[in-house]
């Protein structure tokens, strides 16, 4: 039995780049001594996305899709992918071309040779703006520093990972779902490819800073509890300066009296922790909404239709979501 590659493309307006994605990437997999196929999600595009994909899936019934209800962003289309994914190994792969299929060969060899994660690095960031290079540095080494998990740098979703992984994944079933630190997370033997990312083909990015600051918290609160110890540790050493000030001050007022003085050191403490205060407030608020969204359970993502996939027995809904699948014999 020869074994399968299972291509991951979450799709959200996409319609320009979908007829350059599948030209490049058809020949390549083709060429591989393997079965393959690519499960595309449509993560409630707006534009011709999904119908150009049902065309697809009707010439090419390897291109499998997925349809989810609305937009959830791309950490959840990946995860509906993945759930899906039959293959003995998994490639999650940007739909704009800026992962360069041309590495997927590389990647199997690598993987036949034994390795459960082949990681696709990108050797320089010069297509990006010099805030968006300064501020992923910044991120990398801060959630490197304050996580247990070691988060490699410069390494996008792109990358395959093995059988084993991904059951270990399929497993992860939290809402908030910061892939990248997923992914390092499972561990296993791991190598890594370099390669140049291109700017994208056709279309625009969805990924502005606010969005990328929210994935930025997302990664810090799913994988590291530091902030709140920073909270407790600057409680504590406030605490520990106001009493050696407030023994100051008694000692003061028993050898001087009590003349009325202090009202700026008053007014500059009460702001300040004021301040303070509201701000870890805010940061212990971050991860009660975390634990809010976790305990409601709902499920990741809501599936409207699928094509080329079926439902195996014994699994519970469709329309919520399936840890296997089974697909349609060809
Ligand atoms: N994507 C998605 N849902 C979203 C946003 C993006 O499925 O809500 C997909 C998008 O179609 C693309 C991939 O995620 O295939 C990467 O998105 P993009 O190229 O916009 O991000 P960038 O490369 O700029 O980081
Ligand atoms: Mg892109």
């Amino acid at each position: 039995m020869p074994q399968t590659l299972s291509l991951l493309a979450p799709m959200y307006n996409e319609a320009e780049v979908i007829e350059p994605f599948f030209n490049e990437v058809l020949p390549i997999l083709e060429s591989l001594p393997l079965e393959w196929e690519i499960v595309c999600v449509n993560d409630g595009s707006k534009d011709r996305t999904l119908e150009l994909l049902w065309q697809w899936h009707e010439r090419e019934p390897r291109i499998k899709v997925i349809n989810l209800s609305r937009n959830f962003g791309k950490e959840r289309a990946l995860t509906a992918a993945l759930d899906f994914a039959a293959g003995d190994a998994v490639i999650p792969i940007d739909a704009d071309l800026q992962d360069p299929p041309d590495l997927i060969p590389r990647m199997v060899e690598l993987w036949q040779q034994g390795f459960d994660v082949v990681n696709a690095v990108r050797k320089s960031r010069d297509c990006d703006s010099p805030l968006k290079q300064t501020t992923a540095r910044l991120f990398y080494r801060v959630i490197n520093r304050i996580s247990d998990v070691d988060i490699p740098r410069d390494v996008g979703d792109y990358r395959l990972l093995s059988r084993r992984v991904c059951e270990v994944l399929r497993s992860m079933r939290e809402t908030h779902r910061f892939m990248k630190g997923l992914f390092s997370w499972v561990g296993f033997p791991a190598t890594s490819l370099y390669f140049e990312r291109k700017p994208r083909a056709a279309g625009t990015t969805k990924w502005n800073y606010w969005r990328l600051w929210n994935l930025a918290l997302e990664g810090i609160t799913s994988f590291s509890t530091v902030p709140l110890k920073i909270a407790s540790y600057i409680g504590f050493i406030a605490a520990v300066l106001g009493l050696l000030y407030a023994i100051y001050l008694v000692a003061r007022t028993l050898a001087f009296g009590d003349p009325v003085k202090g009202y700026p050191s008053l007014m500059t403490a009460v702001l300040f922790f004021g301040g303070v205060q509201l701000l870890f407030i805010g940061v212990i608020g971050e991860y009660i909404a975390r634990i809010q969204d976790e305990v409601k359970g709902r499920p990741i993502y809501v599936i409207e239709s699928i094509r080329g996939i079926c439902r195996s027995t014994g699994t519970p809904d469709l329309h919520t979501e399936r840890r296997r699948a089974t697909i349609y014999p060809d």
